[in-house]
C-alpha cells in the first residue's frame, strides 16, 4: 500500500482565533485532496475556529497534546474526546518541548498516543535525539528505545515525526542524508515492530527547522514521507511554499 506525504503545522503557543482564521482563508482553497495531506496544529482554543472553517477542506486540524485518561482530576489537561468535540482529528504527541519542559516521558507519550487512538484520533508521535546523544553516537539506541511504543500502536491512524532535538527551532536542519539516515533506521525498526505490511503505510516526518529553502531536498528523500514545521508554519505563504515542496506522488 501506497504512502501519502503528510505536511503539519504545530504552531505551539502561538497565534489568535483571528490569526487561525485569515490563515486558513488563504490556506484552504489551494490545499487538494490529491496533493499531501495537510494537518494545522493550533493552540486549543483555536481549534473550533479553524474546525469551522477547515470544514469540508482537505485540511485536517489537530492539537499538540492530549492526556491519557478520558475524564478525571488533571487539572490543566485536556481528554481526547474532548479535542475530537472541538473538531479535531489528529493530535501530535511526545514533542521534545513536552519532553523537555513538561516531564514527558516515553511511558507517558505511549500513554497518550494510545489513549488518543482509542477515541478515534491520528497521532503524530515524535521522537528523535539530543545533540549530547547524537554526539556520543546514541541515536540509534534513541530511536530503538523511543520508538518501542509503535508496536502497540494502529498503523492506520498513525504518523511518526523524526524530529532530532538539536534541529528544532534552532534555525540548524539535520542534512538531506542525516534525515534520510534515520529515517531508513525507523522504516526498517516499524518493519520489526509491525511487520513489513503494516510499516509500508506509516508516513514518517521530518521536523527540525524546516522551511521552504531546504524543504525540497529534504522531502525528496526516499524514506522521508512529510514534514512537521514549527517556526516556518507560522506564515501561511512560507507553509504553502513547503507544501508545494514535497512531492506529489504517494510513495511505495
Ligand atoms: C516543531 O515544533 O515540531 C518544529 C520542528 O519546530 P521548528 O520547525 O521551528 O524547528
Amino acid at each position: 500500500m501506497a504512502r501519502r506525504q503528510c505536511i503539519a503545522a504545530n504552531w505551539k503557543m502561538h497565534g489568535s482565533i483571528a490569526a487561525v482564521q485569515h490563515y486558513l482563508e488563504a490556506l484552504i482553497d489551494r490545499v487538494a485532496d490529491d496533493g499531501p495531506e495537510v494537518v494545522l496544529c493550533p493552540p486549543y482554543t483555536m481549534i473550533p475556529a479553524a474546525a469551522l472553517i477547515a470544514s469540508g477542506s482537505a485540511v485536517a486540524i489537530g492539537a499538540q497534546s492530549c492526556h491519557w485518561e478520558e475524564k478525571g482530576a488533571f487539572t490543566g489537561e485536556i481528554a481526547p474526546s474532548m479535542l475530537l468535540e472541538l473538531g479535531a482529528s489528529f493530535a501530535i504527541v511526545g514533542h521534545s518541548e513536552r519532553r523537555q519542559y513538561f516531564c514527558e516521558t516515553d511511558a507517558t507519550a505511549a500513554a497518550r498516543a494510545r489513549a488518543a487512538q482509542r477515541a478515534g484520533l491520528t497521532v503524530i508521535y515524535c521522537l528523535g535525539e539530543t545533540l549530547t546523544e547524537r554526539e556520543h553516537g546514541d541515536t540509534f539506541a534513541v530511536l530503538e528505545r523511543q520508538s518501542a511504543v509503535l508496536a502497540g500502536l494502529d498503523p492506520a491512524r498513525l504518523r511518526v515525526a523524526y524530529e532530532p532535538v538539536w534541529a528544532i527551532g534552532t534555525g540548524r536542519n539535520a542534512s538531506p542524508e542525516q534525515a534520510q539516515e534515520a529515517h531508513a533506521f525507523l522504516r526498517l525498526r516499524l518493519v520489526a515492530l509491525l511487520g513489513e505490511g503494516a510499516a509500508a503505510t506509516i508516513p514518517i516526518l521530518y521536523g527540525g527547522s524546516v522551511k521552504p529553502d531546504n524543504a525540497g531536498a529534504i522531502l525528496t528523500q526516499r524514506d522521508v514521507d512529510g514534514a512537521l514545521v514549527g517556526g516556518a508554519s507560522l506564515d501561511a505563504a512560507s507553509f504553502w511554499a513547503i507544501i508545494q515542496a514535497a512531492p506529489a506522488r504517494a510513495r511505495e
